[in-house]
């Protein structure tokens, strides 16, 4: 992308203009967080109570655009109908959930001699979010709802490709009546309008979800002012499948398809035990086969396109001609389209088996034993997510607690829910959000003692 002060917005599954915006220059983002400063003093003066009820109504006004926001998703990310429809609802119930969080950000009592000491969870000031295009709702919101409830103002950059839902939940926010530049959406170029943000001496705490190679350059700068950071990165996650679990469910292929693979939470190392190896590859040509790709906008379409030409590219360059692999179709003509693929001949340490993709793209092993799957599925420089499919308990947990990855799944493919930690270990990332610890991430801690002696005698 050029560094004009426009970005276009394509529709990834007919390549039409979308809409155009301006993009954030350095001087906007100053402008932004200045305005931002003033903002927060009078949304952390509120009572907490008060607070919540916004959001609440934040909450509801979302909820009253839940299509509207679902149908711009569709057209500016090309995700499917029914996913787009979730990742509203989703912003919508972390709404509600932080909005609580609000009256709970508790502090403690802690026994001391000669007084009592109390902390105390205070805001941060002006928290700076960095989001991406994969999941242009649920990241913004991750990121800025809890940041918000914690009294926190939040500037918001989404990603270049996909600018439209976060100003619409910008201007939704208002429309509630959540206070003017508490909550400010800059749509911008990473290294001109991201970067400024990184570097504002007033953004107390960045938030980035994106590619681990951009998360490194955001920790280092943030170094230099020491500014704390929560970097949520890619992953390259196993699903883990014994000879003992039921393979249609282990197998199926929306846990590396979903979203087009565009998730970092995909499962696209697809570890089988060796006895029913066959079996497996089987499974995969026919499910593989199945997938209705086309259309996102049409309610039967189970996977859209791609979110770009050069995403196409990418994934393209680890899926060479004639490799070894089991393939579903995907449209001809206007639109970013690949098709479902389960790669068959990699060996474990290849690019594809350990890079992460970012496409409908899935590696499949074989692996011999619980210790052989164990070595196997930590064999990455990421630790975000997996799954573990066998009938025997013991094992199950034994699994779970040696794979190094900050969200697992025992026979299920789920990772995400606003009201348990999400983050990832290694190169996956630093800190979690969403859970029940959400605010206090953007919270500092203090600690005052109150001294209980009378005046000296
Ligand atoms: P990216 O790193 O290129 O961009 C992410 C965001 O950072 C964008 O808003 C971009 O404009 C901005 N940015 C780029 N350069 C910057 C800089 N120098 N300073 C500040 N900001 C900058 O990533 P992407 O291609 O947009 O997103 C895909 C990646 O995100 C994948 O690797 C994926 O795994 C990862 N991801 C991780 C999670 C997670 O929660 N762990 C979730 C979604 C996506």
């Amino acid at each position: 992308m050029s560094d004009a002060d426009e970005l276009q917005v394509l529709n990834p599954a007919t390549e039409e203009v979308v809409a155009t915006v301006p993009a954030a220059s350095e001087q906007d983002v100053a402008a932004a967080v200045a305005r931002a400063v003033r903002a927060q003093t009078g949304w952390a003066a509120l009572a907490p109570a008060d607070r919540a009820r916004l959001l609440r109504r934040f909450a509801d006004t979302v909820d009253a655009h839940t299509e509207e926001l679902a149908r711009l998703e569709v057209r500016e990310a090309g995700h499917t109908l029914g996913n787009a429809r979730w990742e509203a609802g989703n912003a919508r119930d972390l709404l509600h959930y932080a909005a609580g969080g609000a009256e709970r950000l508790l502090g403690r009592q802690i026994p001391v001699p000669g007084g009592w000491d109390v902390t105390f969870q205070e805001p941060l000031g002006v928290v700076g979010v960095i989001a991406p295009w994969n999941f242009p709702i649920p990241i913004a919101a991750w990121g800025s709802f809890p940041a918000l409830a914690a009294g926190n103002a939040v500037v918001l950059k989404p990603a270049e490709t996909t600018p439209l839902t976060a100003l619409r939940l910008a201007e939704l926010a208002l429309a509630a009546g959540l206070p003017e530049h508490l909550f400010q959406v800059l749509p911008g170029h990473g290294h001109i309008a991201g970067r400024a943000l990184v570097d504002h001496p007033d953004v107390a705490k960045i938030v980035f979800t994106g590619s681990t190679r951009t998360g490194r350059e955001v920790m280092e700068r943030c170094a230099r002012l020491v500014k704390p950071v929560t970097l949520e990165l890619g992953g390259k996650s196993p699903n883990v499948v014994f000879a003992d679990a039921d393979l249609r469910t282990a197998l199926d292929p929306f846990s590396f398809l979903d979203n087009s693979g565009q998730d970092c939470c995909a499962r696209t190392r697809i570890l089988v035990q060796e006895t029913v190896l066959d079996e497996a590859r089987a499974f995969l040509a026919d499910a593989l086969a199945a997938v209705v790709v086309g259309d996102p906008a049409d309610e039967k379409t189970q996977m859209g396109p791609l979110i770009s030409a050069a995403q196409r590219d990418r994934v393209r360059s680890y899926v060479p001609d004639g490799a070894p692999a089991l393939r579903g179709s995907a449209p001809d003509g206007p639109g970013f389209w690949f098709p479902p693929t389960v790669l068959t001949g990699e060996r474990h340490d290849s690019p594809a088996a350990r890079e992460e993709i970012f496409g409908p793209v899935a590696v499949l092993l074989p692996f011999t034993d619980e210790q052989d799957a164990i070595r196997l599925a930590n064999d990455t420089p990421y630790g975000l997510s997996g799954s573990v499919w066998t009938r025997d308990l013991g094992r199950a947990l034994r699994v779970s607690q040696a794979v190094r990855a900050g969200n697992l799944s025992v026979n299920s493919h789920s990772s995400v829910r606003y009201w348990t930690p999400f983050g990832g270990y290694r190169q996956s990332g630093l800190g979690r959000e969403l859970g029940p610890d959400a605010l206090t991430a953007f919270t500092e801690t203090k600690n005052v003692f109150i001294s209980t002696e009378g005046p000296a005698q």
